[in-house]
């Protein structure tokens, strides 16, 4: 690491320093603020955002020099930790060395301080993730071989060399790379080297091509192109949901308030919500802007990650694209922020810091003073709802692109039209996937289930076949002959008989997973050209991809598939879509359970009928009565909503209310219930404030620990933060069990 010592004697010696000013220094761990650190006497003190190495303990560590008491903006004071409570210590240590590597922005700062401390995670923690130290040191170099310059044609080449020459012709490339692609030895190379054939060249940092906002896109429709205008005329901050039917083309009409940022000298983030079901949109992206943007997501390689990070920070990189993450990459210039389908709970990060990105866009876009756009053709109620107290603007796409229309829904009431015994297609949506296919058309079968049935039970004891670490029951995975969990990982092989009563041949699969209704569809369509999208079938981006590219190009007639194939995907050919259980999701005590089954079956339903031939979305329903069916088959997003809204309101449910969530857990059950009972006698009290709980949480068990739950509920205009942190102090939980706090929770599991 590059590491720039500010004053090296003093470094050394800290006790005969004679120090001149005290700065805060913020450390990735779990600590309450920033730490003081003196500045050696004669130093110039770094300024706020420098990479610094510092003593802590007996170690050496990296931190940010963090700010005092920053600015809170337009929030209450106790919604920013930065100074709030410094440890100092009484014997001020020096910084040891100044790094060098790009300064964290201050806004990104601001930033960090924010959603600490609406989250209530230390500082240091939030800021851990926009440090990413692997990202700050620079790629290490890449040593790389080009042609010599210019080529010295006359030169007689054996053939070994000659086939170094062509494999070099289309660019540099690695030793390795070389060596492989030439089919020759590192000697050959060396030797080609010695010789002046071949040039050493660095290749650890790419050129990064700037997306051209004038670069010919698609032509607007005369709807798309008056929100164009609207998006790109807004300045400083403020919020507008695009909502826009399916295939309205959402996408073209915020390219254009991208343009607008890139031809403002600004960088633009897109999020969304699952980076790697975006092969679509990293095409349209290059067809609008002539070049890929930027790529951030967790599983980029290491080097790859460091060139992002670089790039994003030096300017370089203009138009970043990523998943929650990128929202704390060091933009210098950020001047949009887009969050494509934000209704998405993918934007939930339920893991380490506990933070809504789509939320945290909006907070990153307020301090940035930037535009930010909310796209969806489901808005979300919370998003709904600041449309209505006219916090944020609306924009609407009515019409597809294109003339297409919006596809017809049905139900078909499994009631009046049940499957054959043991099978789970309806002799309806049987005939229609035939009437459908034999038209050349393809058809998509949705389960939002993976695996092959998500019980086994025991026909002659009942019994059930259970996670040993969760409370949950194993899925059976056929394909790979398991029974496995889809809460912790844990999987076995199936047994062969029952491990309770021990009879054979009395397991029996329960209920259908989309594994089962493939074997169905393969009975059923034999000629069928069938393939599954699964998250467990398709792993990594490309296999998403290839799959998707395989749909567009009309290699398969049957796609069966789980919420992945609901994301956004453009397939013009398929003109049916057969949902398996329409009231998967319906049942269950979350407070958001219909909002969302809502939204994922009209986004399934928007796959259909996205070109010229109509679309058609059949229902599979044992209890079509449900509003939420109703809903759906008259295309009364609206009205469904509204009446979500009216449920809501007079409780103070979100969005009229707000909740966070407390999850106690412990290894043992009496652990985690004593904890929970001390949080249970501690309750804050008060008008407008409520606590609900402690109860066993639904997953009472997960991954070995027991875990129950609390949930304090106040009227939106009490803030929650205040009252947890006096609520934690004087509960005062130590030892065994742990308390997760969940803020504006997604997941009441
Ligand atoms: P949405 O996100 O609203 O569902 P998309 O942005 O995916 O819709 O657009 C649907 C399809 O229509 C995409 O293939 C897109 O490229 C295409 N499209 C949208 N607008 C235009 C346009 N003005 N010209 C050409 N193609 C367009
Ligand atoms: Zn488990």
């Amino acid at each position: 690491m590059p590491a720039a010592p500010i004053c090296c004697r003093a470094a050394q010696s800290p006790q005969s320093a004679v120090m001149s000013d005290r700065i805060p220094v913020l450390l990735p761990y779990p600590f309450e603020g920033p730490f003081d650190y003196a500045v050696p006497l004669g130093a110039v003190a770094p300024p706020p955002g420098t990479l610094v190495q510092v003593p802590l303990g007996r170690r050496e560590v990296l931190g940010i020099v963090w700010s005092r008491g920053q600015d809170s903006g337009p929030w209450p004071a106790e919604l920013t930790t930065a100074g709030a409570r410094p440890v100092s210590h009484n014997r001020l240590r020096p910084i040891s060395a100044v790094i060098d590597a790009p300064p964290m922005p201050d806004d990104l700062r601001r930033f960090v301080d924010w959603l600490a401390a609406y989250t209530l995670t230390p500082p240091g923690l939030v800021m851990a993730m926009a440090m990413r130290t692997n990202a700050i040191t620079p790629p290490p170099p890449l040593a790389g071989w080009a042609l010599a310059e210019p080529w010295p044609e006359t030169t007689r080449l054996t053939a070994q060399r000659a086939r170094v020459r062509e494999a070099l012709a289309a660019g540099p490339l690695t030793t390795r790379g070389l060596a492989e692609a030439a089919g020759v030895g590192d000697g050959v190379i060396r030797g080609m080297g010695q010789a002046g054939l071949l040039r050493a060249v660095d290749l650890s940092t790419p050129a990064f091509t700037a997306p051209d906002p004038d670069h010919p896109g698609p032509v607007l429709s005369s709807e798309q192109r008056a929100a164009a205008d609207e998006l790109r005329a807004v300045r400083g901050f403020g919020v507008t949901l695009l909502e826009g039917v399916t295939g309205s083309g959402k996408t073209e009409v915020y390219f254009e308030a991208i343009a607008e940022a890139l031809r403002q000298g600004r960088q633009a983030l897109v999020l969304l919500p699952e980076i790697a079901l975006s092969a679509q949109w990293l095409e349209r992206f290059r067809q609008r802007f002539g070049v890929a943007p930027t790529v951030w997501h967790s599983d980029l390689g290491s080097r790859r990650r460091r060139i992002a990070w670089r790039a994003v920070a030096d300017g370089s990189a203009r138009v970043v694209v990523g998943a929650r993450s990128a929202l704390f990459l060091p933009f210098g210039e950020l001047g949009l922020i887009v969050v494509d389908e934000e209704h998405e709970t993918a934007f939930k990060q339920e893991e380490g810091v506990t933070y809504h990105a789509r939320d945290m866009a909006v907070v990153r876009a307020r301090l940035a003073d930037i535009p930010i756009v909310l796209a969806s053709a489901t808005p979300s109620l919370e998003t709904r709802a600041n449309v209505e107290a006219g916090r944020y603007r609306h924009l609407r796409l009515a019409r597809r692109h294109g003339g297409a229309t919006l596809p017809e829904v049905a139900a078909i009431d499994m009631r009046a039209h049940p499957p054959e015994r043991g099978a789970f297609l309806s002799p309806v949506l049987v005939d229609a996937v035939r009437e459908h296919l034999g038209r050349g058309e393809q058809a998509l079968l949705f389960l939002n289930r993976r695996g092959y049935a998500p019980l086994t039970l025991c026909r002659t004891c009942g019994h059930r076949i259970e996670c040993p670490n969760c409370t949950a029951w194993l899925v059976e995975h056929r394909a790979r002959a398991r029974l496995a969990c889809h809460h912790c990982g844990y999987s076995a092989p199936i047994p062969e008989l029952c491990p309770s009563c021990g009879a054979a041949h009395s397991l029996t699969p329960i209920g259908p997973g989309v594994e089962r209704i493939t074997d169905e569809a393969a009975a059923l369509f034999p000629q069928a050209r069938r393939l599954v999208m699964a998250s467990d079938t398709l792993v990594g981006p490309d296999a998403a991809a290839r799959a998707a590219g395989a749909i567009a190009a009309r290699e398969v007639d049957l796609v069966i598939g789980t919420q992945i194939v609901a994301k956004g995907w453009h397939f013009p050919h398929l003109t049916l879509v057969g949902v398996v259980d329409a009231d998967l999701g319906l049942s269950g005590g979350d407070l958001r359970a219909a909002e969302r089954t809502v939204q994922l079956l009209h986004q399934v339903a928007g796959r259909a009928g996205r070109a010229e031939a109509p679309g058609r979305v059949l229902l599979q329903s044992w209890m079509p009565e449900h509003p939420a069916t109703v809903a759906l088959v008259a295309g009364d997003l609206d009205g469904f909503m509204a009446r979500e809204a009216a449920q809501r309101r007079p409780g103070h449910w979100p969005p009229y209310g707000r909740l966070a969530a407390l999850i106690v857990s412990a290894d043992a059950a009496t652990d985690a219930d004593a904890a929970a009972r001390r949080l249970g006698q501690t309750a804050p009290k008060g008008d407008g404030i409520e606590v609900l709980g402690p109860a066993p949480a639904p997953l009472a068990l997960l991954r070995g620990r027991h875990r129950r739950r609390l949930l304090l509920r106040t009227r939106r205009d009490i803030a929650v933060q205040p009252i947890l942190r006096a609520w934690l102090a004087e509960a005062a939980i130590r030892g065994a069990a742990r308390v997760d706090i969940d803020v504006d929770p997604v997941s009441f599991l």
